[in-house]
């Protein structure tokens, strides 16, 4: 896949996973750290985070998976005809997805009809 491609889908993997530790483990003991992003030898930046220990580790395996993915194209996950996520992993990514992509799409909505 592109750069660009890689970059993007990094990014929001990051930010969702981010968004969903922030809102679902509010109690749960966090640590500061960051993943250097990085692409063919093609440096990218970093990705910050402040994770609580279970959601660091889902981070660390879809960036991984990222990285390794094989497709020229990277297809929808979902839709890949070989996944590289093993079962549990891939309903824990799967959940957090589902929540945090509602939710930005609520926040959104609720921007579009804020009157200020
Ligand atoms: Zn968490």
């Amino acid at each position: 896949m592109t750069t660009e491609k890689f970059e993007k889908d990094a990014r929001t993997l990051h930010k969702f996973i981010q968004l969903y530790c922030d809102q679902k483990h509010k109690t749960v003991e966090k640590r500061n750290d960051f993943i250097k992003l990085k692409y063919q030898n093609k440096e990218l930046g970093k990705l910050e985070y402040n994770l609580c220990k279970d959601c660091e580790k889902t981070l660390k395996i879809s960036y991984e998976n990222l990285t390794n993915c094989p497709h020229e194209e990277k297809p929808s996950c979902r839709k890949c005809p070989a996944p590289c996520y093993n079962k549990t992993d891939w309903k824990k990514v799967a959940k957090i997805m589902k929540y945090s992509g509602m939710h930005m799409g609520l926040l959104k909505i609720r921007k579009l009809f804020k009157r200020d």
